[in-house]
């Protein structure tokens, strides 16, 4: 079985070979990359708050003695001799990012630091897990790395789009002061197996509504678009930027470009669930992007990466997800908020 670390006793002085910090790793990304971490054979070591993340998305990854996990903030500092970190602590649910915008502010960016510190004294390769939001709501369509975005610093978004941008800005500075060795994805929007139920993003709202029988609530008019990507498409093309013989030390786009309006994808939901749901309209939050769509030219000239699973496969497997959630042993369906 793994280690369990608490805060007393995380310092640890334990030889560093192959040692891998996955920040963030008992959420629903960091989850599935631990996963492929520990089948290769590394070391892993998850940090988490356990804010959004949940020990049932790690359980299975304490049977290997390689694996061990801690909680611990990282806005505070951490030291634990590594030779990679990756960084995906931070909720990314807008619902969550924002019940606590402070934090989330100080979870990127002294979070970030913090893991950027370790990752000097130990010469650690640092991963940081960025996003399309650094985008904002884009005049330009699709987004290429190379576009500065269209950014509101004085909103409720901007906790986390101005955070993921001054992270962004912090790894470019350790690279350049410290020589730090870093890799920067920007994420757009990913869903999959392990997402929680009220985690009130998009695609596990409509999934849990539509086989819940309730309302699926589309904000606005529901003509915004987004671009879904599988997360198993995605953990690969973490890896292939992580270890790419050539280091790329630049942000590149990872995503799916078929793009689709969020009515459409609630339509393709309910049809797939066989649903008797209704599609109600919400008001659109403040500040939502009007369309997103990841230009990944350069993924797919740098690292041979593209995404394989369609939108309509990743939903077979994400809602079959779901439904194992909701069936208790019993057979009954649990009630999920
Ligand atoms: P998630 O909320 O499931 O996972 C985030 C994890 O970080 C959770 O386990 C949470 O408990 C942990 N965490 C949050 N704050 C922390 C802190 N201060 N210290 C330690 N742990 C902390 O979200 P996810 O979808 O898995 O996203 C992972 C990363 O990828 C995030 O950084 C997110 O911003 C980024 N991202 C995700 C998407 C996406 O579509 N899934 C898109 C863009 C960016
Ligand atoms: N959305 C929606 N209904 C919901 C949740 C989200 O219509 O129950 C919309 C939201 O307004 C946005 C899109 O779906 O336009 C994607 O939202 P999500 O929170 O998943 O991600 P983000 O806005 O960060 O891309």
């Amino acid at each position: 079985m793994g280690i369990v670390f608490n805060s007393s006793n995380f310092h640890s002085d334990r030889a560093s070979k192959g040692r891998v910090l996955v920040a963030g790793g008992a959420g629903f990304l960091g989850s599935h990359l631990c996963d492929i971490l520990l089948r290769e054979g590394r070391t892993v070591i998850c940090v988490d708050n356990f804010f959004t993340g949940r020990l049932e998305n790690i359980r299975h990854l304490l049977r290997y003695e390689t694996f061990s996990y801690v909680r611990h903030d990282i806005i505070e500092s951490i030291d634990l001799p590594v030779d990679e970190i990756y960084n995906l602590a931070c909720p990314a649910s807008p619902p969550h990012y924002q019940a606590n915008p402070i934090h989330t502010m100080k979870t990127n960016v002294i979070g970030s630091l913090n893991l950027l510190q370790l990752a000097a004294h130990y010469q650690a390769r640092i991963f940081q897990a960025s996003t399309s939001e650094v985008y904002g709501d884009p005049n330009v369509h699709p987004q290429p790395e190379g576009y500065w975005g269209n950014v509101n610093s004085f909103g409720p978004r901007s906790c986390y789009d101005e955070g993921k941008r001054c992270a962004e800005t912090l790894f470019y500075d350790f690279h350049k002061q410290h020589g730090v060795d870093i890799r920067i994805v920007r994420i757009f929007n990913t869903y999959g197996p392990r997402m929680r139920p009220d985690d009130g993003r998009v695609v596990s709202n409509f999934i849990m509504q539509a086989l819940q029988g309730k309302d699926i609530t589309v904000y606005g008019d529901g003509s915004q678009t987004r671009s879904f990507c599988y997360v198993d498409d995605l953990i690969e093309g973490f890896h292939r930027l992580m270890y790419s013989p050539r280091a790329i030390h630049t942000p590149v786009n990872i995503g799916n470009p078929g793009e689709f309006t969020v009515r459409e994808l609630a339509e393709q939901i309910v049809a797939m669930t066989g649903s008797s749901s209704k599609i109600v309209y919400h008001p659109l939050p403040v500040d939502d992007p009007r369309q997103r769509r990841p230009d990944i030219s350069l993924a797919e000239r740098e690292l041979g990466w593209k995404p394989t699973i369609a939108l309509k496969e990743g939903l077979q497997a994400t809602i079959a997800y779901f439904e194992r959630q909701l069936v208790r042993p019993s057979g009954e369906l649990a009630e999920v908020a």
